[in-house]
């Protein structure tokens, strides 16, 4: 328990905010500290608690042998100066999570969640599921609400859903899931991680403190995942496409135990990579005995996370999909294998350099290619050589306006740029939303 120490928070943001409220009220005194001016209602409120907020570049100063403890923001790396001090002092570094798991009461079922891509998806429709059966069901960590902020209006017997990214577990020790999910590990983040084995070490920490009475969510198709899940010592229950998984998929349906739970032509979310995100989840909530009506439910009408392959609407047979997360073309290959119908792709953005002919073998259902912004002409080009159809303009409105005239039934309209937005939007959920506005000037007429 933190109580009566002497503690540093590195990070104000909205975890650090909200994690100093926290241990002030356990008669700890703190200081707080960014490089970046912060909100003044929220500096304000934390000093009138007795919170020293310090803005300041040489945060390092602050730091001597009479702090016990170091809150650090998971995005901060480890050479950072404070981090370093701290070590060499041999004080307690952790973050927000693993304080307000402290205060947690023990009996709440936890399901966490973590794995190198579809996190926010498994843990949202995790959320979903529940929510369609339980009563008490709660959502947060490294998306939405930082869990210090409600930790203690969680009840015994409740549901906590939360996502963890790697940066998170690099600072957990006592933190106990009872369910932990593993959705993938593949070489991502590798600019924050010193080496690849150091990455999959931290992910490995999903399932820290577990016995045989918690589980495991592993991935039956990836490898990584199940090498080194080999020696926990939790209870395995896998997912995927093989049927030797407790949830798995084929091209017709979604399964659970051998009993089919939903058709693929009744989910709303497309893609392998869904498909494996859902049997995920699915494996997840059945511990707790959520019933096949609630996962069907949930899956006929979940459009998705949004800006990720979301599902915006269907119009005279025609689907539009906004997937304005995929910044680069990884992601937008992802989006493409998804769809067996004619595609009208949309592309365009910032201009890093970046080649498009990473998406060369995935083009078989595009049948126009759209291009706008910064990239249009290198974008032209590249759809010029590989002999699709290009119309080129200024912006996306222009570009949607051309695809009203063009579109026919069954095409899906795509919305997967392959570029960052900073060109022309503040961010890539700017980006989604005015897609999904222009969705519905060219179908409302
Ligand atoms: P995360 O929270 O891990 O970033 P999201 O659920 O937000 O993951 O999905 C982000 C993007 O990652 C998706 O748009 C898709 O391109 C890709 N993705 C999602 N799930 C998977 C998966 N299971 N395997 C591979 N890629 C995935």
């Amino acid at each position: 328990m933190y109580k009566n120490q002497k503690i540093l928070i590195l990070g104000m943001a909205r975890s650090g905010y909200e994690v100093a409220k926290l241990l002030h009220d356990y008669n700890n005194e703190i200081i707080i500290t960014d490089t970046k001016e912060q909100d003044k209602n929220n500096v304000s409120e934390l000093t009138n608690l007795g919170i020293k907020v310090m803005i300041t570049s040489e945060q390092a100063d602050i730091l001597d042998a009479t702090f016990s403890c170091l809150v650090k923001n998971p995005g901060i790396k480890y050479d950072n100066p404070v981090v370093v001090k701290a070590k060499e002092l041999g004080i307690n570094i952790v973050n927000e999570v693993e304080v307000a798991y402290s205060f947690m009461n023990k009996e709440v079922n936890i399901i966490g969640v973590t794995g190198s891509n579809g996190k926010t998806t498994t843990s949202t429709l995790i959320y979903n599921f529940l929510k369609e059966e339980k009563e008490k069901v709660y959502f947060g960590g490294n998306v939405g609400i930082p869990l210090s902020k409600f930790v203690r209006d969680i009840e015994k017997d409740s549901y906590l859903v939360l996502e963890i990214s790697d940066h998170q577990l690099c600072d957990m020790y006592n933190f106990r899931t009872n369910v932990s999910v593993l959705t993938n590990v593949t070489p991502t983040h590798l600019d924050f991680h010193p080496s690849y084995d150091v990455y999959k070490s931290m992910k490995k920490r999903i399932f820290n403190n577990h016995t045989e009475s918690n589980y495991a969510i592993i991935n039956i198709d990836n490898e990584e995942s199940k090498n080194i899940t080999e020696d926990i010592p939790s209870t395995k229950i896998y997912f995927g496409s093989s049927i030797k998984a407790m949830a798995y998929y084929d091209d017709e349906a979604v399964y659970y135990n051998n009993e089919e739970i939903i058709k693929i032509k009744d989910i709303l979310l497309k893609g392998k990579h869904n498909y494996e995100n859902i049997t995920a989840a699915i494996c997840a909530v059945k511990i707790y005995g959520v019933s096949n009506e609630a996962i069907r439910k949930v899956l006929m009408e979940f459009k998705g996370v949004e800006h990720r392959l979301e599902f915006v609407k269907e119009y005279n047979g025609i689907s539009f999909y906004n997937d304005s997360k995929a910044t680069n073309c990884v992601s937008t290959n992802i989006a493409l294998k998804s769809f067996n119908k004619k595609i009208i792709l949309l592309l365009g953005g910032t201009d890093r350099g970046h080649s498009f002919y990473d998406l060369k073998d995935n083009l078989k259902n595009v049948k126009y290619i759209f291009c706008y912004g910064e990239t249009k002409d290198r974008i032209e080009l590249f759809a010029n050589d590989v002999g699709i159809m290009c119309f080129k303009f200024n912006t996306l409105k222009d570009c949607m306006y051309k695809i009203k005239d063009i579109m026919k039934k069954d095409d899906i309209v795509l919305l997967s740029p392959a570029c960052a937005s900073w060109d022309q939007y503040s961010s890539f959920e700017d980006r989604g939303k005015e897609f999904k506005n222009l969705v519905e000037e060219i179908t409302s007429e």
